[in-house]
């Protein structure tokens, strides 16, 4: 695996690849990396001629300075999993080498609607954060696929939005979410969980399984509580436990048998907040 700390050198690197139309894939990550991150590498390395990662914590789409300060790092382990994994070329700039102006004169990408719910209502710039980092990524590594992990499925939505809004040519693919055996959404936060905390953060799983399987029941209301209760009773800090629809967002109060639906729940242990979803079809 070739490392890049320099954006200009992996410029030139992945354009003297490219000859030949192999075709590169691409995937975004902060690092701290787990096995849902290597499962990302592992479809892009089927689907693509050649694997790019990168591993950068986007200082601008952390609304919470705290989070950022704490966000785990563990660069030396994340280079050896990529190198296991296949991955043929990795980006790992500083801060300066991705905003070398700062921000400030950056595009803001509008993402309407997505920027008011669920993250985006509770996390104020976190993708107005996303958009930029991203961005500026496409438009360095240039992908022709793009990958990434429906455990962010607000996240995919937003990227979706902005691949239109760039009129790229990329094609994003949405990876399945790699889980714990307890269910628990693998997650680079997941490493900050005290031993107690992390016994119980397997509920988070569970509560998405019972939303999914009483929608036969057809009482949404009822499940919400069921599920708020057991997570208060927990010791969860509940930020959102939400029905919506899978293609647009739109917040549903009940089960809509004509509408796709998924699942999300967003919900802090202590001061790590953690965040899951569950396609309901
Ligand atoms: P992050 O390092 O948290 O920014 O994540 C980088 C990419 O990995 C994003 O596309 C995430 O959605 C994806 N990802 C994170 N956790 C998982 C998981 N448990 N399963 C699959 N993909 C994941």
């Amino acid at each position: 695996m070739v490392i890049f700390k320099k954006v200009a050198y992996i410029q030139q690197y992945i354009s003297a690849q490219r000859v030949g139309g192999r075709q590169v894939g691409f995937v975004p990550t902060m690092g701290a990396l787990h096995d849902g991150h290597i499962s990302l590498v592992g479809q892009a390395k089927q689907a693509a001629d050649m694997v790019v990662s990168s591993i950068f914590v986007n200082p601008t789409q952390f609304n919470d300075k705290a989070d950022f300060e704490k966000y785990p790092i563990s660069v030396e382990a994340d280079v050896a999993m990529l190198i296991d994994a296949g991955c043929d070329v990795l980006l790992l700039p500083s801060v300066d080498e991705m905003y070398p102006n700062g921000t400030a004169d950056m595009p803001v990408f509008d993402f309407g609607y997505l920027d008011t719910v669920l993250e985006g209502a509770k996390r104020p710039g976190h993708f107005k954060g996303v958009g930029q980092i991203v961005a500026r990524l496409l438009d360095i590594v240039k992908p022709d696929k793009l990958f990434m992990g429906q455990k962010d499925y607000q996240q995919c939505m937003v990227v979706k939005n902005l691949l239109q809004q760039l009129g790229s040519n990329t094609d994003m693919i949405i990876c399945p979410t790699q889980r714990e055996p307890d269910g628990l959404a693998m997650s680079s936060r997941n490493r900050r969980l005290t031993t107690p905390q992390r016994a119980l953060a397997g509920v988070i799983y569970q509560c998405l399984v019972s939303i999914k399987t009483k929608q036969t029941e057809g009482n949404f209301a009822l499940v919400h509580k069921e599920c708020a209760d057991l997570m208060a009773a927990k010791g969860f800090e509940v930020e959102y436990i939400s029905l919506a629809d899978a293609d647009d967002l739109t917040i549903l109060d009940n089960y809509n048998a004509n509408r796709p639906m998924v699942a999300l729940i967003a919900a802090k242990l202590g001061d790590i907040r953690l965040i899951d979803n569950m396609l309901l079809q």
